[in-house]
């Protein structure tokens, strides 16, 4: 596996960049795991520096992404990270052996920025390439925990907990660039598992998705982007596998990313800026009209390399597009191209 993503790595362009700020002391105490047929998202439940502070020094998960769209690398990929508790899938136990999982800060009941969905997107397509999962192999944390029996429920049951739950919704899947979800829980199907959380089940099999509404806008610009494949990571996976020194968990201020957000960091803990929604708010956040699309003039001739980047945004018919989740079939003659 390793011999493999180092020979695929330069075959790739890089597409994701992450941060070692809050690298593991565990990494090297883990073992290698045997598999990885799930990725598992779940929510921090907490404010970043605190999520990071944490995960980091329990090696709690492979990846954070913050609510500005950075990725923070925090346990290797291929070693066991500490996520999923007591988890089943498919009567499968102990589900940190054999998934990916991604911390993503913010609440499992809250919509969380474009920004920060837009970096899990593309954090996804690089893991569902590398180890060749489906979009349904993308689950939430709540989908495989499972509780004991206990004072109110008598047997083993799904609904421990609803982490990540958000991630299962039809809206928030659709930005993320996911075509499908598990259809059923395979354990409370087969008797393994009793539905301890009613709700849940639904937000999970069912029909209710309350984060509708808010990424309707998002939503198609989104799936069009999904499919371009991309591999990023190999690159820097291929890299980290050398056993560097692991720095320990520090508490300073993680280094902002430049294009995805554009944006400092307070004391209090991150910040963003909201994606400009209308021209008005473009020419607020500092953004100038760099030219307009026309025959015989690309959007890559106006805005070179960064033509997709996050930094880079497109106006038409009043509408604004990030750079990085247009879909280049539908630049058209006219659009204003924007940039710093
Ligand atoms: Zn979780």
């Amino acid at each position: 596996m390793l011999a493999l993503a180092v020979f695929l790595c330069p075959l790739l362009a890089s597409a994701v960049d992450a941060s070692d700020r809050y690298r593991s002391p565990r990494n090297p105490e883990r073992k290698i795991r045997p598999g990885t047929e799930l990725i598992v998202l779940h929510t921090t439940e907490a404010p970043a520096r605190s999520s990071l502070n944490k995960v980091s020094e329990r090696g709690e998960c492979h990846f954070c992404v913050t609510e500005d769209g950075t990725i923070y690398r925090i346990v290797d990929r291929d070693r066991e990270a500490f996520h999923a508790g007591r988890s089943m899938w498919a009567g499968k136990e102990d589900i940190d052996k054999y998934s990916i999982g991604i911390e993503c800060v913010g609440y499992h009941d809250k919509p969380m920025p474009l920004v920060q969905l837009y970096a899990i997107r593309d954090l996804l397509n690089d893991l569902k390439a590398m180890y060749r999962l489906s979009d349904d192999r993308v689950v939430t944390h709540s989908q495989v925990a499972y509780g004991t029996p206990n004072r109110w429920q008598k047997k083993k049951h799904r609904g421990r907990k609803r982490c990540g739950m958000l991630f299962a919704m039809p809206s928030v899947r659709k930005v993320l660039g996911l075509r499908s979800r598990m259809s059923h829980d395979p354990d409370t199907r087969a008797k393994r598992l009793v539905v301890g959380d009613p709700y849940l089940e639904k937000v999970l099999y069912g029909s209710v998705d309350t984060m509708r509404g808010n990424y309707a806008a998002a939503a198609s610009g989104a799936a069009a982007v999904a499919s371009e494949p991309s591999s990023g990571l190999l690159g820097w996976f291929a890299k980290t596998v050398q056993s560097k020194p692991v720095q320990p968990a520090i508490s300073a201020p993680p280094k902002p990313k430049p294009p995805a957000s554009a944006q400092s960091r307070s004391s209090a803990g991150p910040t963003f800026k909201r994606i400009p929604q209308s021209i008005s708010e473009l020419k607020a956040q500092g953004y100038t009209l760099k030219g307009r699309v026309v025959p015989g003039r690309t959007a890559s001739q106006i805005a070179g390399a960064k033509w997709n980047s996050a930094s880079t945004y497109y106006t038409i018919r009043n509408k604004v597009i990030p750079g990085n989740t247009i879909n280049p079939a539908k630049i058209e003659v006219n659009m204003g191209v924007w940039m710093k």
